[in-house]
C-alpha cells in the first residue's frame, strides 16, 4: 500500500468492456410498457428516442459489452479515477475500520456523469444523429452531456428545472460555454410546457416535467433529434459500471475486499456503476459483501416507495416500468441534493432491492451534512450533497465498527464535488437547513393516480 493510501491504475488497465447486470440479475427483467397500451414496447418505439445501439444494450443479454476506443480515449482524459483510504477519517472516527472511497469527483465536469454521456454521444454521432435533447435538474448532467456533445460535435437542447435556471446559474454557464442551448422548463417550445405555463406562468418546474418536454421535443423531430437520459436505463447503468470495475482492481491492490459497498441514489447511476461488479462477485463467487443505497429521507424512494408500475415522467408521455416510486405525479420538496430527487429508480436497481440483494436506508438532510463536512475537514474534498449520503452511511457503520470492536472493510462511491453547491454549505453552517421526512400520506395519495397496467 502506498502511504498515502491512494490506489492509482495505470491507463493500460481501464476497462475494455462495461459490465452488463442483466445478464446475471436473479430475477426475469420486467419489461418496459408504452405509456398509451400499456403493452410491452418494440425496439421500433424505443429508436424513434434513442439510436438503435442504444436500444439494443437496454435489451441484451451479453454480460460484457466492449467500450469502444473513443470513447475509452475520452475516458482517459481523468479515468482510471483514484481509489484513496480514508485514513484520516478513519483516525477523525477512531474506527478500526477501513474506509475506502471512489473519487469520480475528478471527471471534468466534477462527478461520474461523463461516464455515461460520453458514450451516449458516440452513438448517437455514429448512427448519425445531428441534436440531442436532454433535462437537468441542478445542472450535473447537463453539463456533463454538453462537454460530450461538444467533443462529437453534435448540438444540445437542455430543459433546465425553472428554479434551479433562476437560482443556480453557474451550471448553465458551463453547459452555454460547450455550446449547449439551455431553456427555463416549463418552456413555450413545448406543447406540454406551454399547458403547463398556461395554468401557472410561475411554475418552478421538475426533473419529471422537463424530462417529458425533452422527450416531446425527440419525439416530434421526425427524426432529426434524438433524447438522452442520464440515469435510470439499463445502459446508463452499465457506462458507469467503469466505476466499480475499476474499484475492484484497486482492492485487489490495497489487498483487501469490501465489506460493505455503498453509495447514494437518485435514479440509480453511480450506484449500480460502482456497485454492480461487487454484486457480481456476490451472485457468481459466493461473496458476501453489503451492498447498502443511501437516499434522502425526503424523497425516500426505495424506503417509502411502492414496487409497482409507473410512468417515467409528469406527463405520463415516457414508458412505463416497474420501479419503486413515489408516484409520477411527486413533487420534490426543496431539499439541497438536487440529483437525489427524482420520483423512481432505476427498474434493475429496484429489482435487486426486492430480491433482497441490495439494502436501501435514508439519510436526513442535517446529518447528511454533519457527514460531509466531517470529510471535508479529514479528507480535504468537499463532496457534492448527493454524494455525501453515502458519506453519512459509510460514517454510520465505521462509527459502528468502532463500539462493536469490529474491523470492517467499507467502501463507498464519492460520485462528484459540491463546488456548485456552496450556497448549500453556507445554509448548512448557518443554520439555515432543516430536516424534512416525506409523509406516508403523500406517499398514499400518489399511488392513487398510478396507471392501471392490466394484470400489474
Ligand atoms: C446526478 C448525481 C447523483 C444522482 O444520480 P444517480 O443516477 O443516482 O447517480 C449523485 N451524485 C452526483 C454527484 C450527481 O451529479
Amino acid at each position: 500500500m502506498s502511504d498515502a493510501g491512494r490506489f492509482l491504475l495505470d491507463e493500460s488497465r481501464l476497462p475494455k468492456a462495461w459490465y452488463n447486470m442483466n445478464a446475471d440479475l436473479p430475477v426475469p427483467p420486467s419489461p418496459v410498457l408504452h405509456p398509451g397500451t400499456m403493452e410491452p414496447v418494440t425496439p421500433d418505439f424505443l429508436s424513434v428516442l434513442f439510436p438503435m445501439s442504444i436500444v439494443m444494450q437496454e435489451v441484451t443479454p451479453e454480460r460484457w459489452v466492449e467500450i469502444p476506443e473513443p470513447v475509452r480515449e475520452i475516458y482517459r482524459l481523468w479515468r482510471p479515477t483514484p481509489m484513496c483510504r480514508a485514513l484520516r477519517l478513519e483516525k477523525a472516527l477512531s474506527t478500526p475500520a477501513h474506509i475506502y472511497y471512489k473519487n469520480e469527483s475528478v471527471s471534468p465536469v466534477g462527478s461520474h456523469k461523463p461516464n455515461t454521456a460520453v458514450a451516449q454521444a458516440y452513438y448517437n454521432k455514429e448512427a448519425g444523429t445531428k441534436a440531442l435533447t436532454t433535462e437537468t435538474g441542478a445542472g450535473q448532467w447537463g453539463s456533463a452531456l454538453a462537454m460530450a456533445c461538444s467533443f462529437f460535435g453534435l448540438d444540445l437542447e437542455i430543459f433546465m428545472v425553472n428554479i434551479s435556471y433562476q437560482q443556480k446559474p453557474y451550471r448553465r454557464y458551463i453547459m452555454e460555454n460547450f455550446g449547449a442551448q439551455v431553456f427555463a422548463s416549463p418552456t413555450d417550445r413545448t406543447q406540454f410546457g406551454r399547458k403547463l405555463l398556461a395554468e401557472s406562468p410561475d411554475s418552478p418546474g421538475s426533473l419529471g416535467i422537463a424530462i417529458s418536454e425533452a422527450v416531446e421535443v425527440a419525439a416530434t423531430s421526425g427524426g432529426t433529434k434524438k433524447y438522452s437520459l442520464g440515469s435510470v436505463l439499463g445502459h446508463v447503468l452499465m457506462h458507469q459500471t467503469v466505476i466499480g470495475l475499476e474499484a475492484l482492481l484497486q482492492m485487489e491492490m490495497a489487498g483487501e475486499y469490501p465489506d460493505i459497498v455503498i453509495g447514494c441514489a437518485g435514479g440509480g447511476s453511480n450506484f449500480a456503476g460502482f456497485a454492480f461488479p461487487f454484486i457480481h462477485r456476490n451472485l457468481t463467487e459466493g461473496k458476501k459483501t453489503r451492498i447498502v443505497a443511501v437516499e434522502p429521507a425526503s424523497c425516500p424512494t426505495l424506503t417509502k416507495g411502492r414496487y409497482t408500475w409507473d410512468y417515467g415522467d409528469t406527463a405520463a408521455m415516457a414508458p412505463i416500468v416497474k420501479m419503486h416510486t413515489l408516484g409520477h405525479t411527486f413533487v420534490p420538496p426543496g431539499i439541497h441534493a438536487g440529483g437525489l430527487r427524482y420520483h423512481g429508480m432505476a427498474p434493475l436497481v429496484s429489482a435487486l432491492v426486492a430480491h433482497g440483494d441490495v439494502e436501501a436506508r435514508s439519510a436526513l438532510q442535517l446529518e447528511t451534512f454533519d457527514a460531509a463536512v466531517q470529510f471535508s475537514k479529514a479528507e480535504g474534498i468537499i463532496p457534492a450533497p448527493e454524494s455525501a449520503h453515502a458519506i453519512r452511511a459509510a460514517i454510520d457503520e465505521a462509527v459502528l465498527c468502532r463500539e462493536t470492536g469490529r474491523k470492517k472493510v467499507i467502501a463507498f462511491n464519492l460520485s462528484g464535488h459540491g463546488h456548485f453547491d456552496m450556497t448549500a454549505y453556507e445554509s448548512y453552517h448557518h443554520g439555515k437547513l432543516q430536516d424534512f421526512e416525506y409523509p406516508d400520506h403523500a406517499v398514499e395519495e400518489a399511488m392513487t393516480h398510478l396507471p392501471k397496467v392490466p394484470g400489474g
